[in-house]
């Protein structure tokens, strides 16, 4: 029997939001005893059941209210939202958050030798994907006549096969796509993992848990965009210095021992410096300037 009052939540298995989920969960104080074969990992310290499986359930699984949250990419969730449309299965699910990783987008590319122009090209052309719903209302709302082949696997390789005159394709960095032979000729859809939850309420207990885990979600977020600076800094500069500093309005000023011209700024910054903000640093007199990670915080 499962134990309904344990939150569930779905994550791949294997794959490229493996890490940044688990990753993230751990971050948030989730423990948990993962066994590698296994579909259901617990969590040890938290009512928390981890569903490992393969991305292209996740979905459905929200959809059908199978686990409560999960985490997944955005071409994945919209294009199995449009099937789930098309074939009047419920589709509704309730977005949590963006997350920071899983950042890829869907593209239609063509062998190098094609002649491209304008989407318009694509009219009575083949093209291989695995994402047929996004690729079809693209070419809906671009009015363009054009036949989604459809492949799970290898989707870079159709043309040379014979099997589509293009594809349409996830890209991060495009080495894939030169490896064939391929280029990159349109972006259809732009992509980041999501964490979502399923639609209707969750029994309170477990929406508690949630209201708990968001802004610990957040916080981890917010700490690995953010640094803490520590620098020396002359106190006849302290304003040319702070301008410098990025979304550092309240720095803690310290004064330092023997030394009555010069004060210790610390500040947590919304981004990190640059080199070439502190070379204008140094040369407003700053000194000893350190710029170190955050690992969590909140408001
Ligand atoms: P599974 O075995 O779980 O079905 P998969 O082979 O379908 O895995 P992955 O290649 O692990 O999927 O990609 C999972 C998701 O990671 C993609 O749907 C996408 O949201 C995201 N992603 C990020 N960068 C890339 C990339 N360069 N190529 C493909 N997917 C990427
Ligand atoms: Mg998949």
């Amino acid at each position: 029997m499962t134990d309904t009052t344990r939150l569930r939540i779905a994550v791949q298995k294997s794959g490229r939001l493996c890490d940044g989920s688990m990753e993230l969960l751990k971050a948030i104080g989730v423990k948990l005893s993962i066994r590698d074969r296994l579909l259901i990992a617990h969590s040890t310290n938290l009512p928390i059941d981890l569903l490992r499986v393969r991305d292209d359930d996740i979905p459905g699984l929200v959809m059908d209210g199978v686990v409560d949250l999960g985490f997944i990419g955005e071409n994945e969730l919209e294009e199995k939202m449009l099937e789930r449309q098309a074939t009047n299965r419920n589709a509704s699910y309730k977005e949590l958050t963006k997350l920071d990783f899983g950042g890829c987008r869907l593209s239609i590319a063509v062998p190098n030798e094609f002649n491209y122009q304008s989407v318009q090209d694509f009219n009575g052309k083949s093209i291989a994907t695995t994402y047929p719903y996004l690729l079809e209302r693209y070419f809906k709302q671009n009015n363009v006549d054009a036949s989604a082949v459809m492949l799970n696997g290898s989707v870079e390789v159709a043309p040379r096969a014979g099997l589509a005159d293009a594809i349409c394709d996830l890209v991060s960095t495009g080495a894939t796509l030169e490896a064939n032979g391929l280029r990159e000729v349109q972006e259809i859809f732009r992509s980041t993992a999501v964490l979502i939850q399923r639609s209707g309420e969750l029994p309170a207990a477990k929406q508690a848990l949630v209201d708990k885990l968001m802004p610990r979600i957040a916080g981890v977020m917010q700490a690995k965009e953010s640094k803490y600076i520590m620098l020396h800094a002359p106190k006849d500069k302290l304003k040319e210095v702070q301008a410098l500093l990025p979304g550092a309005e309240n720095p803690t000023l310290l004064p330092l021992a023997n030394n009555d011209n010069t004060v210790a700024i610390h500040v947590v910054c919304t981004e990190t410096l640059f080199w070439e903000t502190m070379e204008k640093l140094k040369a407003l007199g700053c000194s000893s300037i350190l710029v170190m990670p955050i690992e969590k915080m909140m408001g």
